[in-house]
């Protein structure tokens, strides 16, 4: 098999992996532990019986990390929202999601017969949520005779990065006594988001996605009195036999030494963004779409002059990425150039300013008729 190289070799603008990417620390402890189910080294009876100490002690970190009382493993944040969902509604319940929620918030509503009803977003060029449509909502359906039996905030959405405000949706949810779970896939790791402080009832969280984790492990953290009502779907299985296994266990565990020390750059990371921004929209006919200033590091331009540039290429849409490529710049999505979404976390700004004078000699040679 191939070693891969692509973290050494490039620079990954793509979003999905900028908060996922492992340092050094991190790998050297999995590797260390990706022998034949290492965690027999701590018993000789069987599997039900081997000492949890490592999962033990990433729970006890967790729940400090997020103000949590309780935490549930699952593979990821799409199985930790079903997790949820599974344990505290019925068929034909309703449920208030926003309007820039993941899509696999609706599915896993579905999938159990809940009815999801969703707030507007602001609609271009910022597309923000704002937590008042909530109470409009609970409103309209309170006049239909409907409770919601839980809101479901994306603290920051995957499509433009827009950061909405949880306490103020908190505050909402507490006045109506419905229970807040907070979509945190793309900000907690990030930054520190504490359900406490927030009040709210749940948080789901994406090591892969925004704690640096090889392997794909997602968490549940829930306050103290949902403890005992999460269920899991397999009767048999007790909530932390759920699927997350050892190395993914232990890649979160080592991993969270660099994440309570990585939050502490956050807001660089935010003024990092917006110098990248003010830097790619002064190319002319880049715009960003979402809010601004920015408040995280996904970013979404509205790029009309690549889409004319690529149009006159043999390649069409595949020249940008194809080219970008020979830059040593990667993660774009192959064939889009009308729009591009991109990260600059961990990115260091000389890195996005090499990123930015690419893009500004692609554009000027395209003037220059080359
Ligand atoms: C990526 C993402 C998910 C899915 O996360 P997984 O941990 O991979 O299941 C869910 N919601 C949002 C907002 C996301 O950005």
């Amino acid at each position: 098999m191939k070693i891969r190289n692509t973290p050494e070799d490039y620079i990954n603008l793509n979003p999905l992996q900028a908060g996922g990417r492992t340092v050094a620390e991190t790998r050297l402890a999995v590797n260390s532990y990706a022998d034949g189910y290492a965690g027999y080294d701590q018993y000789s009876g069987p599997f039900f019986q081997i000492p949890k100490k490592e999962t033990e002690q990433l729970i006890d970190k967790l729940k400090i990390f997020l103000g949590a009382d309780g935490i549930f493993f699952t593979h990821g944040v799409r199985e930790a929202k079903y997790l949820l969902m599974q344990s505290i509604l019925e068929n034909n319940d309703s449920i208030i999601v926003d309007g820039n929620a993941h899509f696999s918030t609706v599915l896993a509503a579905e999938k159990l017969g809940v009815k999801v009803f969703q707030t507007k977003n602001s609609g271009f060029p910022d597309y923000k949520i704002n937590p008042k449509n909530y109470e409009t909502l609970i409103e309209s359906l309170k006049k239909k005779n409907q409770k919601p039996r839980l809101l479901v905030l994306t603290q920051v959405d995957g499509t433009y990065g827009n950061l909405v405000d949880a306490a103020k949706v908190a505050l909402i949810a507490k006045k109506h006594d419905i229970p807040l779970l907070l979509n945190s896939a793309y900000l907690s790791g990030r930054t520190k988001v504490d359900i406490g402080e927030i009040g709210a009832d749940f948080i789901v969280i994406s090591g892969h996605k925004s704690f640096g984790v090889p392997g794909h492990i997602g968490a549940l953290g829930v306050s103290e009195k949902w403890i005992d009502k999460i269920k899991s779907p397999d009767k048999d299985a007790k909530p932390w036999d759920l699927p997350a296994r050892y190395l993914a266990i232990t890649g979160l565990l080592a991993s969270m030494d660099t994440i309570e020390k990585r939050v502490g750059n956050w807001d660089e990371e935010v003024k990092k963004a917006n110098w990248f921004v003010e830097k790619m929209e002064s190319l002319g006919d880049i715009k960003l779409l979402g809010e601004k200033p920015k408040q995280h590091d996904l970013i979404l331009f509205d790029t009309p002059i690549l889409e004319r540039i690529s149009a006159n290429k043999r390649k069409k849409g595949y020249y940008l990425a194809e080219k970008l490529k020979e830059f040593g710049i990667i993660g774009l999505r192959p064939g889009q150039t009308k729009e591009l979404r991109i990260s600059t976390y961990g990115l260091t700004r000389s890195q996005l300013d090499y990123v930015y004078q690419t893009f500004a000699k692609l554009i000027k040679e395209e003037n220059h008729g080359i």
